[in-house]
């Protein structure tokens, strides 16, 4: 997820069969398989122009639209202005080339330990286990790998697996992708399984848009293996938005806090979708109140096509700085930048 920032040399995967029509499977799966991948669609879904269509193919081309139905849903129609349409919209001006913006801005490759397993965080390893997301952000700085729908077997992870297992500097293991919650919980489960045997490693750290995304992907299974290991579970959300927090996505966050998770979450300061004091301020309360704690408010990645989301790093301050004078403390994010080759987040104050 995510990062949306997630420090991350993509393997690239193989390609997956297509998913045949009526598969069965858990709720959320197809509700993924459901998503809506073509402009003109979503174009009609909300009642928007079809000329703007057009150009949104173009972008989508480099980029395929990715946006699930439920999402869709919390869009208000009409409005090409829509906070969360911005996120999922390709843009003509995704196409234009900028100065300063490149395919992999935040340079992993020498993070990089086994295939899929990075060593860049002191005491942390991070595990890119799918490529495969719930949504294609357009400002993602994995924008340009290719994503596979399809989990990578289990025997895939055993060079990983060995590696955490030969350093005992390691405490924390970090799922990260793509989206690991696009794993089927069989395969996620066995994971954390295999993770929990290595006795040095305490925590179990998941990046993930799922459960705001689509919901229903907060289910039985999912709790049962998240929780069901010795491991201490931490769950980092991602949300720019209080639009996108509706009473669904709470429903879902509420059981994973119910369950005892704690949860984080991680922003991106996006021009046209979040950036503001009041946006910022509605985003972080509606967060705590449902038992998120905002962590992390990023910089944007130079993530070539996406320069038209950038930020003044003046702007993102003087946000913050607003929000300490609004809000509880633990209510105000840390304003963030990835650095390449720096050994964590750059905080900027
Ligand atoms: C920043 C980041 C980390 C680093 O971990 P923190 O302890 O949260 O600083 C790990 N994974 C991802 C995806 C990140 O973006
Ligand atoms: S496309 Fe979105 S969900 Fe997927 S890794 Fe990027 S920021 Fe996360």
């Amino acid at each position: 997820m995510t990062s949306l920032s997630s420090p991350t040399r993509f393997v690239r995967p193989e390609r997956p069969a297509p998913p045949q029509a009526g598969q069965p499977g858990p709720q959320w799966k197809s509700e993924l398989r459901d998503a809506v991948r073509d402009p003109a669609e979503l174009a009609r879904l909300l009642d928007l122009p079809g000329t703007w269509a057009e150009s949104a193919r173009e972008a989508a081309r480099q980029f395929p639209l990715l946006a699930p139905r439920g999402y869709v849903r919390r869009m208000r129609p009409a409005d090409p202005h829509d906070p969360l349409l911005r996120q999922v919209l390709p843009l003509a001006d995704e196409l234009r080339p900028a100065p300063g913006y490149s395919a992999d801005p935040v340079g992993d490759a020498a993070a990089t330990l086994t295939p899929g397993l990075l060593h860049k965080y002191q005491g942390r390893a991070l595990m890119v286990t799918t490529g495969a997301c719930a949504v294609h952000c357009r400002y993602c700085f994995r924008r340009h790998f290719p994503y596979s729908e399809s989990p990578k077997g289990l025997a895939a992870w055993d060079e990983a697996l060995a590696a955490i297992a030969a350093d005992n500097s390691l405490h924390e293991v970090i799922l990260s992708g793509g989206d690991p919650l696009t794993l089927v919980d069989p395969t996620l489960a066995a994971l954390a399984d295999r993770i929990a045997q290595v006795r040095h490693v305490a925590r179990l750290r998941v990046h993930t848009r799922l459960p705001v995304m689509i919901p229903s992907r907060v289910n039985d299974e999912l709790l049962a293996w998240l929780t069901g290991t010795r491991l201490t579970p931490i769950v980092v959300l991602h949300a720019n938005h209080a639009n996108e927090l509706d009473v669904e996505a709470g429903r879902a966050v509420a059981r994973l806090a119910d369950a005892g998770v704690p949860l984080l979450n991680q922003a991106v300061l996006l021009r046209g979708v979040n950036d503001s004091v009041d946006a910022q301020a509605e985003l972080c309360e509606r967060l705590v109140d449902l038992r998120v704690m905002p962590y992390y408010l990023h910089q944007l990645d130079k993530v070539s096509g996406a320069a038209h989301f950038d930020t003044p790093i003046e702007l993102g301050q003087a946000i913050i700085a607003e929000l300490r004078g609004r809000l509880p403390g633990y209510a105000v994010p840390r304003l963030v930048r990835e650095d390449a080759g720096a050994a964590g987040k750059t905080v900027i104050r």
